[in-house]
């Protein structure tokens, strides 16, 4: 077994009041079933679930390749892979990565967060404890505060710290060195991220959202570790509504089977996968009611906007930022929704899926005038 899966310190054991998420992601844990934000449904069964190695890691095959080479060479040269940070949305696999780098070096894993790392000496102590080609993983790097973010620079490049003692003139400052590590980031945000930060990372990745194809395989993977009889199509069904997010699909496959065994003889295909998905309120497109209700706001009282993203989120009874980071990406990449500088706009697509008829045009958002 490897070391790391004897850790106590894993992200699904963090408190679930706090989770080691931001604000905005804690504010979006309450939310719908097609949130890519961990929620409490999720915890039991995510850490049972993820892949252990590269092999079993389904999709990003580039970044798997590039890995791989780093890794492998790390291994051979038995020294500490270069600093790692990944970057993308919410459910695509940077915590399961992080577990993955630390497992495929045999070694231990160390799991903090942006958030939870308040003060410089909250870090130091933490990087105190590091053996020896340890992972650290710090998960939402970007809101580490900017005095920690600084013990960080030459802890990454020299593995030293210098630690300030005492106040004022007689304040002295003592050369710490620690042990060879990997440092594995992973932020939501990638704009926030500082230049010198940033500038320390070997290597620097982009997840992005899954092929339906591995979506199918992701859903008929975990489908066998719970014990589910699925079929293809029925895999394809759960998946094509997953907003191309791990998280989601399991979190589908989880509901569907639970209505399978309550409805029907527990096995999944596409009809159950279809029943199951409308029973739970996702639509066609893969719309949750929390999604729909922010295109309906926007068409059925703001006659399709523009209308400021404040105003929108209070038609729906939601913070700002979980329509922003939660419901908005995914109504933007399914070309529902338009972001302009006088506000949303609904696009006639929404118009035409939520069996609406739309008002006539604005000239200057069809021109893109205001773009
Ligand atoms: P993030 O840290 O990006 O929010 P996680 O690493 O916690 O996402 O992934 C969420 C869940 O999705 C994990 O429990 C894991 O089971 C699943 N998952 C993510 N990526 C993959 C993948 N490439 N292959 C299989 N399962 C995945």
């Amino acid at each position: 077994m490897a070391r790391n899966e004897l850790l106590a310190e894993d992200p699904d054991d963090r408190p679930v009041e706090d989770g080691g998420l931001g604000d905005s992601e804690a504010d979006a844990e309450a939310d719908g079933l097609l949130s890519p934000v961990v929620q409490i449904r999720d915890r039991a069964t995510e850490a049972g679930l993820r892949p252990r190695t590269l092999t079993d890691f389904v999709g990003q095959a580039e970044l798997k390749g590039h890995l791989e080479v780093l890794l492998g060479a790390a291994r051979n040269r038995r020294e500490p892979a270069d600093h790692l940070l990944f970057a993308g949305p919410p459910g695509l696999g940077k915590t399961t990565l992080a577990h993955i780098v630390a497992n495929e070096v045999d070694t231990n894993l160390q799991v903090t967060s942006g958030p939870a790392l308040e003060r410089a000496g909250d870090l130091a102590s933490m990087l105190a404890r590091i053996e020896t080609g340890d992972v650290l993983f710090i998960d939402e790097i970007h809101r580490l505060p900017r005095p920690v973010e600084e013990v960080l620079y030459p802890a990454m490049e020299d593995f030293r710290i210098d630690v300030v003692i005492g106040k004022g003139p007689a304040a002295n400052s003592i050369r710490l060195d620690l042990a060879p590590f990997t440092l594995v980031g992973a932020t939501t945000r990638t704009g926030l991220i500082t230049g010198p930060l940033r500038d320390r990372f070997g290597l620097v990745a982009r997840l992005d959202y899954y092929t339906a194809d591995d979506l199918i395989a992701i859903v008929t993977r975990t489908a066998r570790i719970l014990g589910v009889e699925i079929d293809s199509a029925g895999a394809a069904e759960i998946g094509r509504r997953a907003r191309g997010t791990p998280r989601i699909a399991n979190r589908l496959l989880r509901q569907v089977r639970d209505f399978s065994e309550v409805h029907r003889d527990g096995r999944i295909d596409r009809e159950v996968a279809g029943q199951g998905l409308a029973f739970f309120g996702v639509d066609e497109i893969g719309l949750d009611k929390a999604s729909r209700a922010v295109l309906e706001a926007l068409c059925g009282r703001f006659g399709g906007g523009p209308v400021g993203l404040s105003t929108l989120a209070i038609a729906v009874s939601e913070p700002t930022e979980t329509v922003e980071d939660v419901y908005e990406p995914f109504l933007i990449q399914q070309g529902l929704l338009m972001r302009t500088p006088r506000g949303r706009v609904a696009t006639a697509a929404a118009w035409t899926h939520l069996g609406l008829t739309a008002p006539r045009p604005d000239p200057d958002v069809q021109s893109g005038f205001f773009d």
